[in-house]
């Protein structure tokens, strides 16, 4: 608490003065200015300050709140960037930018910084690609997940000059908070066996919180309270846009392509082709192993494996996309290096937060328009084997590439509904559902539960019907998922 309430009066003081003198920055324009910005590292506490100060310089569009505080206490701080901020807007779609983890990999916080800087000017100078982005998106953006491990990397490049390439990369208890989340991936590769759900698994597993980290908790915990689309983690060490999955089938590295892999590529490409160099460079970063990536993009577990890591846990446990950015090959660039990091990643930063809004999105309603939380939007044609869920207004958002595509809802008690519909590039196609409630009597059948919980996909389902399951007992099937959720427990301990 100290760490905070001791600034409080700075803070305050800030803010007036940020009235008069926009971001007055404690070394304003040492680096070269835009946008007001300084092209400079802050300590935690400093960032802290700023924060308050963008905060309140575009009060109208912004909101300041935090998900939770790190070991030593220090709050993870969100600036929220919406024409609405605060509140969830039906049909608006939500995005997150998670910079940081790595304490030692500064260069994500910084260009939350910078962008958040940014948008609030252009915002305020009537930019219209900046003014639609904001009225038309919820942007949540966290400089640091990792603010300890930060400082103990910053005070070293502060004293040194350099940082070693793993000092303060783990948080206070020097655990990788990218090794930290529940490992979802071998439920989900035991279910491309048996036929089980690749989503929200979260709710399949007997989660330990006394287990987890802090800032790991945080981020789930907000992950569950906030209906996201799309994100991105940024880290360094190399230069790529990397997608899931980070997990292999096996313990080889190896192509692990998720249902979703075209889009992953295209969401992937986007940052690297919008980026200054990420597509195009020509040499891999000065270390053992590194390679140029080709366009600038590679799957993950194709160059390492991760297990337990967030972008893996965003798609298995949530409606969320996320990939993982590596903005360079120095963790901790020289101050120098700032602006042109911003420079080469500022076009890339805005480009990807634009694609939360491709594919299809609408609203789930009753026949009386009472909307329907989590009913299961099912793209069957063609087939993309991922349910996305709707949100507590009944409002969802399912990322698709061009494209035509035949689309089921299901949701306990009502009759599925399925439509045809075409996808186009530049912007969403508005799909509402109206469901009509299925009569009492068939309502209790458990096949049904079944299946709106996910657990009849493709060849599964083929096989029950061919032994005759589908027929009016459902008692079989019943047995056939205890058995599937007793297997998957043995699989389930914390990682
Ligand atoms: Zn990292």
């Amino acid at each position: 608490m100290h760490l905070v309430t001791s600034f409080v009066s700075q803070i305050v003081a800030l803010m007036l003065l940020s009235l008069n003198l926009g971001f007055p920055g404690s070394v304003a324009g040492q680096n070269g200015a835009d946008h007001g910005i300084d092209f400079s590292y802050q300590s935690h506490n400093e960032l802290v300050v700023l924060l308050h100060q963008i905060a309140w310089k575009c009060r109208s569009i912004t909101r300041l709140y935090d998900i939770g505080r790190s070991v030593q206490g220090r709050r993870l701080y969100v600036l929220e960037m919406s024409d609405n901020p605060g509140v969830h807007e039906v049909g608006e779609a939500e995005f997150k930018y998670v910079a940081n983890m790595h304490g030692n990999e500064a260069t994500g916080r910084q260009l939350l910084i910078f962008l958040a800087q940014y948008l609030c000017e252009e915002y305020t100078k009537k930019n219209k690609r900046i003014q639609k982005l904001i009225n038309s998106t919820r942007i949540h953006l966290l400089p640091t997940m990792n603010p300890d491990g930060f400082e103990m990397a910053y005070r070293r490049h502060v004293v040194m000059g350099r940082v070693p390439s793993m000092y303060g990369r783990g948080n206070a208890n020097n655990v990788d908070l990218n090794r930290d989340f529940p490992d979802l991936n071998d439920i989900m590769y035991k279910h491309e066996q048996t036929g089980g759900a690749n989503n929200h698994l979260l709710q399949l597993i007997r989660e330990n919180k006394e287990g987890r980290q802090p800032e790991t908790q945080a981020i789930m915990d907000w992950m569950a309270q906030y209906p996201f689309v799309l994100s991105a983690n940024m880290h360094d060490g190399d230069l790529v846009a990397n997608y899931p999955y980070d997990k292999s089938r096996n313990t080889r590295k190896m192509y692990s392509a998720t249902p979703d892999d075209n889009l992953f590529r295209e969401l992937a490409l986007t940052y690297s082709l919008y980026h200054r160099t990420m597509a195009t460079r020509a040499e891999p970063c000065r270390f053992q192993g590194a390679k140029v990536f080709r366009d600038g993009v590679t799957n993950g577990a194709d160059w390492y494996i991760v297990s337990g890591g967030m972008q893996d846990y965003n798609y298995l446990s949530s409606n969320c996309f996320d990939i993982t950015l590596e903005l360079g090959c120095d963790k901790f660039p020289r101050e120098e290096e700032l602006k042109r990091k911003w420079e080469d990643n500022r076009e890339s930063l805005i480009e990807y937060i634009d694609k939360v809004h491709i594919g299809i999105k609408g609203q789930v309603m009753d026949t009386d328009r009472n909307p329907i939380a989590n009913a299961v939007i099912r793209v069957t044609g063609p087939s993309i084997a991922h349910d996305v869920t709707t949100a507590t207004d009944g409002d969802y958002w399912r990322l698709l590439l061009p494209g035509v595509y035949t689309v089921t809802v299901h949701a306990r008690g009502y009759k599925p509904k399925t439509v045809v519909v075409p996808v186009r590039r530049y912007r969403p196609t508005k799909a509402n559902f109206i469901l009509k409630p299925l009569p009492k009597e068939s309502s209790g059948c458990k096949l049904r539960q079944l299946e709106e919980e996910g657990y009849l996909l493709g060849g599964f389902r083929a096989a029950l019907r061919q032994f005759g399951f589908l027929g009016d007992d459902c008692d079989g099937l019943v047995e056939r998922r205890e058995d599937v959720l007793a297997s998957m427990e043995d699989t389930t301990a914390s990682p």
